[in-house]
């Protein structure tokens, strides 16, 4: 029988309530498939600074470096606000991803059908609405060099940031994005601004020569404002979209309100290709701590359980134990079964567990 270890890191607040949840529906998945997970957890973000002094210890970064995935909840809170930027709790997963060499952020935002009136947008606008974001998160603008402030000798200052990228990490990242689409409706979306920078010129040149190898996937360019535009106007015109660090941030994001709530949206970061062609990857939800219902048992679980669908897919190539997660939690929607964040006024609402206990159900039966 298959086995994977999987690190389980369920850091703070609510990520301790919504990721037992998401082991639990893995182990689920495994006795189904006839594969065994071992689970190993371990200490991140303010977990991991009470009992160490240290947000990201050397034990946690050893059994993820080790694991076939990590599975992630979330980092932070008010308790840890206070200590100074490099020691806080957030560092912990920043440090992570720096040490994994995280490169490709997968974010997907999918309108399920009976949460249509949970987004902000009109029926007609984000119906169907199935789409993934693919964020370049190790380059560009946030970690370009030079950077900085300068004096002037009038009392005027000059701050500077840097957007560069190599062919290489341009490579990369296209080529996760190119398999992504693969897997889904074979369209990529690269999303840049060509008309302007010339870091955008290379990045279409390099995106442009990478689809030579995958004649099956329909690329097309698009410019990032008109991307902003189409995903609130025409959402459903996309499947996959690749881009930038900076432009990922900002269109990931706008892409998040289609799916109505933080509860509901998954992500997934990978890595190198590891021997044997398994990409390293970490799952998370999107969604942070939520300090304001953390200790409450309040909390939507299906972020979490779609990341470990998520998991599933990217790193252990198991397409079809995905499917069935993503089935279950459809399944469970279109029963009604509401946690708080996603009720109409009048519906009746679930705790985290309860919630779960329904997926949990649907995979089994
Ligand atoms: P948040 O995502 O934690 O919460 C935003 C709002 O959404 C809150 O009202 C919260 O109750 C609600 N919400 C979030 N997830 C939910 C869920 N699963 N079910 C129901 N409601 C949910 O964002 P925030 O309040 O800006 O940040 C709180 C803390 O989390 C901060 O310390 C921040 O630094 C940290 N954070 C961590 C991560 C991460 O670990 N990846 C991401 C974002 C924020």
């Amino acid at each position: 029988m298959a086995t994977h270890t999987i690190a389980v890191l369920p850091g703070d607040g609510i990520g301790q309530e919504v990721t037992p949840e998401a082991v639990r529906v893995l182990r689920a998945v495994g006795k189904r498939a006839g594969v065994t997970f071992e689970f190993e957890e371990a200490l991140i973000g303010g977990a991991a600074i009470d009992a160490t002094g240290t947000p990201l210890p050397p034990e946690t970064l050893a059994l993820c470096r080790k694991a076939d995935a990590i599975l992630f909840g979330a980092v932070g809170g008010p308790k840890w606000d206070h200590l100074p930027q490099e020691s806080r709790a957030e560092r912990g997963l920043l440090a992570l991803r720096k040490e994994l060499d995280l490169y490709a952020n997968l974010r997907p935002a999918i309108c399920f059908p009976m949460l249509i009136d949970a987004s902000p947008l009109k029926r007609s606008v984000v119906e169907g609405t199935d789409l993934m974001v693919i964020r370049e998160l190790t380059g560009g603008l946030y970690f370009g060099e030079p950077r900085g402030r300068e004096s002037f000798a009038d009392g005027g200052e000059r701050a500077i940031n840097t957007m560069a990228y190599t062919t290489r990490e341009i490579e990369r990242v296209a080529r996760v994005a190119f398999d992504v689409a693969r897997k889904r409706r074979k369209r990529l979306a690269s999303v840049d601004k060509a008309n302007v920078l010339v870091v955008s010129q290379l990045w279409r040149e390099v995106v442009t020569r990478l689809a030579r190898d995958y004649p099956d996937v329909a690329l097309e360019h698009v410019l990032v404002d008109n991307c902003a535009m189409a995903l609130v106007h025409k959402p459903t015109h996309f499947d996959t979209i690749v881009t930038e660090n900076t432009f990922g941030d900002i269109l990931s994001d706008e892409a998040a309100i289609l799916a109505g709530s933080m509860g509901m949206l998954p992500s997934a970061s990978l890595g190198p290709a590891a021997a044997g062609g398994r990409n390293v990857g970490l799952y998370e939800p999107v969604h942070g701590t939520a300090p304001d219902i953390a200790g409450k048992g309040v909390a939507n679980p299906l972020a979490a359980i779609l990341s470990a669908g998520l998991l599933l897919r990217y790193s252990l190539n198991m397409t079809a134990a995905a499917a069935w997660v993503e089935a279950a939690v459809q399944r469970v929607l279109e029963q009604g079964r509401r946690t708080g964040d996603i009720a109409k006024p009048g519906e009746k609402v679930l705790g985290t567990r309860e919630m779960s206990d329904h997926v949990v159900h649907e995979l089994e039966g």
